[in-house]
């Protein structure tokens, strides 16, 4: 059995047509009793085992659709490989704004699903998920058609008034209520649970303004149901049925932490 080596720099230009890496490149070496590998003998095989992030991105949606928190460990687990493989390919989907981390390593987001409660939650036909934001919660029915119509049930962070729509990937839901998203696009990722936890439907205008009141927050970007339901899809660049990265995100590429 042929491992691949594991830089994308070095991946292709060891393997041969077949994608069989080269025997006669003096990288690659034969274990004396198990399968060869394109580093040398002094690792071991399983920190070997290298984590194609576009895989584990993948894998971390598929989580995610099934209703599921993906954890380091049980991807690990799931790509036959280890913890520190994944916990280094999560961190280069998150410097390329493919996810968020929490401090702990662990997922916080993928948008649209989210791993943390952030004022939303969306209710599909067999599954139940946290909403994110008010985008992302619009979103997940675009994503996932399959579960639509879905619930997605929140309050107003003004006075705690419950609201919830049927929102599918056909018509916007029907409501009077506005959204408000305090951070502007330029600066979402400087803290993006932060930018998500503060996109928000209010009762009204009305409810806007008096939590901005409390709050001492500046006014940010206000819009109707329908403006709202129509920029969902935008929030998908990185669904699981996307076969390439969005061209606005970092490439993606093979990881090995040695
Ligand atoms: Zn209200
Ligand atoms: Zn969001």
């Amino acid at each position: 059995m042929w491992l691949p080596v594991c830089t994308s720099d070095q991946r292709t230009d060891t393997a041969t047509a077949d994608g069989a890496p080269d025997p006669a490149d003096e990288r690659v070496v034969e274990e004396a009793n198990g399968p060869r590998f394109g580093f040398s003998r002094q690792w071991s095989p399983a920190s070997l085992r290298c984590v194609d992030t576009e895989d584990l991105r993948l894998a971390v949606y598929e989580r995610f659709r099934r209703g599921e928190i993906p954890r380091v460990a049980t991807l690990a687990s799931g790509m036959s490989t280890t913890p520190e493989q994944v916990s280094a390919g999560l961190a280069s989907l998150a410097a390329g704004r493919h996810l968020a981390l929490g401090q702990d390593g662990g997922i916080t987001m993928a948008h649209p699903f989210t791993a943390v409660p952030l004022g939303f939650s969306v209710m599909g036909r067999d599954s139940l998920w946290w909403g994110g934001c008010a985008w992302d919660s619009f979103a997940l029915p675009h994503l996932l058609p399959d579960q639509a119509p879905m619930l997605v049930a929140t309050t107003c962070p003004a006075c705690e008034q419950a609201h919830a729509w049927q929102v599918d990937d056909h018509e916007p839901p029907v409501g009077d209520q506005v959204a408000h998203f305090l951070v502007p696009t330029a600066r979402m990722w400087d803290d993006v649970v932060f930018t998500c936890s503060n996109q928000r439907i209010f009762c009204s205008e009305t409810c806007v303004t008096a939590w901005l009141d409390r709050s001492g927050r500046r006014r940010g970007y206000v819009m109707d149901l329908p403006t709202l339901w129509r920029l969902a899809p935008v929030g998908t660049p990185a669904g699981p049925s996307a076969a390439t990265s969005d061209a606005s995100q970092a490439p993606l590429r093979t990881i090995c932490r040695m």
